[in-house]
This record gives structure tokens, sequence and C-alpha cells, in this order.
């Protein structure tokens, strides 16, 4: 990365800053595109995506790939680079990394978001032996085993329906007597013979020295207890987004979502952001692809009231 004052920055490479940059390059726009880990974010960990418009299905791993290398064919600069801070109150942008200071004029914040911890006992002991946040990258472990995945949401549903790939038995932990999930997920799932929902339930134990050995189950309505043997445990409850770095100055909502008009406009002249980052209801790979696309038109138009 060179030691000069870039017209634009991107921080993060998912969807929403990939495309952002795909745009940024194609539209010759002075920019360098800011990743501490390898570009595709969250796509990385899902196993198969078939909600990208033109493709009925492909590999989350080959979908990221694929974005990453289009953008670059057309001069995506991208750098390995961690943001630790933000320094907003000039009209240059400061961006603290790691190992020194990146200067823009426009800055688009993709940096995507995480999941959500349940911070119950055994979990970040277990975690790695047993627990996972991804059943993309471990359900293969799990193969003609037991396991729980505790949600209701989208990731829960679709999660636990790919684990009956390999595991013998899927408990679906949900603390409610609905799910949140997409219908269609809902019917798959209901129709699967592997998958059993445990409704109004939450898992308030998970047991196991060097690995998980069985969950304790809670009915949230009686109170009782049941000890299942499981040999994993796969958490969807949410996600948290990548916005410790953030500086006070930028507005977000109580969960750390950074707040953005329909231009992704954040209130500060020329910060901008974009994907999972942002507060908003739908986190797709189409809207973070979108909002990227938004946000680098919005930074155009700021860089252009700058001349
Ligand atoms: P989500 O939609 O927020 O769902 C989180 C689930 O976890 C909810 O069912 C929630 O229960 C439950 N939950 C939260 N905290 C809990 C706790 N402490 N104990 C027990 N359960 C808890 O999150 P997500 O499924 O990760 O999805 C995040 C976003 O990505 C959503 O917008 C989703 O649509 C999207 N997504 C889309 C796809 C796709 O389109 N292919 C795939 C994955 C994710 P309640 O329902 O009771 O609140």
């Amino acid at each position: 990365m060179e030691d000069r004052i870039y017209d634009l920055i991107i921080i993060g490479g998912g969807p929403a800053g990939l495309t952002a940059g795909l745009y940024a390059a194609r539209n010759r726009v002075d920019h360098a595109l800011l990743e501490r880990l390898s570009p595709g974010g969250q796509v990385l960990n899902t196993d198969w995506v078939e909600n990208w418009p033109g493709t009925e299905g492909i590999s989350g791993f080959d979908l990221a790939d694929a974005m990453r290398a289009h953008a670059e064919k057309f001069g995506l600069a991208r750098f390995s680079k961690e943001v630790i801070d933000l320094k907003l109150g000039g009209e240059i942008k400061e961006i603290i990394l790691a190992d020194g200071v990146a200067r823009c004029k426009a800055l688009i914040i993709a940096s995507g978001a995480n999941p959500t911890k349940l911070r119950i006992k055994g979990e970040a002991e277990l975690t790695g032996k047993g627990v996972s946040y991804c059943g993309t990258c471990d359900g293969p472990f799990f193969r003609d085993q037991v396991v729980v995945a505790i949600g209701g949401g989208d990731a829960a549903v679709e999660e636990a329906i790919f684990l009956t790939k390999f595991a013998k038995k899927v408990y679906l932990v949900h603390r409610r007597n609905e799910l949140r999930a997409a219908k269609i997920a809902q019917e798959r799932a209901f129709q699967n013979e592997k998958i059993e929902i445990l409704w109004n339930s939450i898992v308030t134990n998970i047991a196991g020295d060097d690995k998980v050995t069985g969950v304790t189950v809670q009915d949230v309505q009686t109170s009782a207890h049941r000890d299942f043997e499981v040999d994993g445990v796969f958490i969807f409850v949410g996600v948290k987004p990548n916005s410790d770095f953030l500086s006070a100055d930028i507005s977000r909502n109580t969960a750390g979502f950074i707040k953005v008009n329909l231009e992704m406009e954040t209130g500060i002249p020329g910060v901008f952001a974009a994907g999972d980052v942002i507060d908003k209801k739908m986190r797709q790979i189409c809207t973070a692809a979108g909002d990227g696309a938004t946000a680098l038109a919005s930074a155009e138009r700021y860089l252009e009231s700058l001349k």
C-alpha cells in the first residue's frame, strides 16, 4: 500500500466491500480495499448459495473467489491490513492500521458481522472441541453422530438441514414455539426425518472435558431440564457487527450496527457504510452487494463535490 492520500478506502472484503471495489475499479476511482483475512467474508463459511441471481447454486468458497477475481480483473487494489481505529474529524480520514496509518478523502466501511455467542457454561471452553458456529465448516466432522443446532432463524434452520448430510440426528433447539426462518426452509426442516425440533427450549449447559459429550436443555415453560448425549453443538443465534474499531462519532444502534440513510451515508461527510455492518433487516449476499454499489456511487458523488 502506498504512503499517500487515497481518494477512497474501502474497509472489508466481503460481498459489500468487493462490490464497492469492483465498481470503484471499473469507474477508475483511486482506491484501496483493506481486508484483514481472505476476501469473501461470511460467504467463505457458507456451504451452498442458491439465492444469488444467475446461478442456481454455487459453493460459498467459489462465489467468494469469483467475486474477488472479478473485481481484480478490473483493477481492484486489495491489501491485507487490519484496521484498529479511525480518525474521522478532518477532511482527510485517517485509518489506523495494526502496522501504520492509511489516509483517504472518502471511506466505505464494509467490515461485516460475526456470530453471536450464547455465553453458556461450556461454550467457550469447548469451542473447536465440538462447539461450532459454522455447520459448513465443521459438519463433516460429525458423520453418523448426534448434534444440536440452536436458534430459529435462517441460519439455524438452513444449517440444521445441512448438518443432516452428515449427522444421524439433529436436535434443533428453539426458545419459542415458531421459527423465524423463511417458510421454504421451515418446510424442508419439518420434512427432514433426521431433525427433531425441541420447541420452547434453551440449552443451559454444554458438557464435556476434551470434547462435547452432551447438553442440558431447559423447557422455558415448565423449567424442566433434560440431558441429551450429543457430539456437537452448533450455535446460530444471530450476528454481531464488526464495529469495535469504529470511532464514537459514527452513529450506531444499540446492537452496534451502523446507522445509514438510503444513500449509505453515515452522517459524517465522506464516510459511508455497507453490508452486514449496517443497521438493516435483510443481511443477504444480494443486499450487501447492493449496499456496496450504492455506497460507491455516494462516495463518487462526494469526491466530485470536493473538486
Ligand atoms: P436471526 O435471524 O437474528 O435469528 C437468530 C435466532 O436465534 C432467532 O431465532 C432467535 O430467537 C435465536 N436466539 C437469539 N438469541 C438467543 C438466545 N440467547 N438463546 C436462544 N436463542 C436465541 O439470525 P441468523 O439466523 O443468524 O440470520 C442473520 C441474518 O442473516 C438474517 O437476516 C437472516 O435472514 C440472514 N440469513 C439469510 C440466509 C439466506 O437467505 N440463505 C441464511 C442465513 C442467514 P427468536 O426467534 O426467539 O428471536
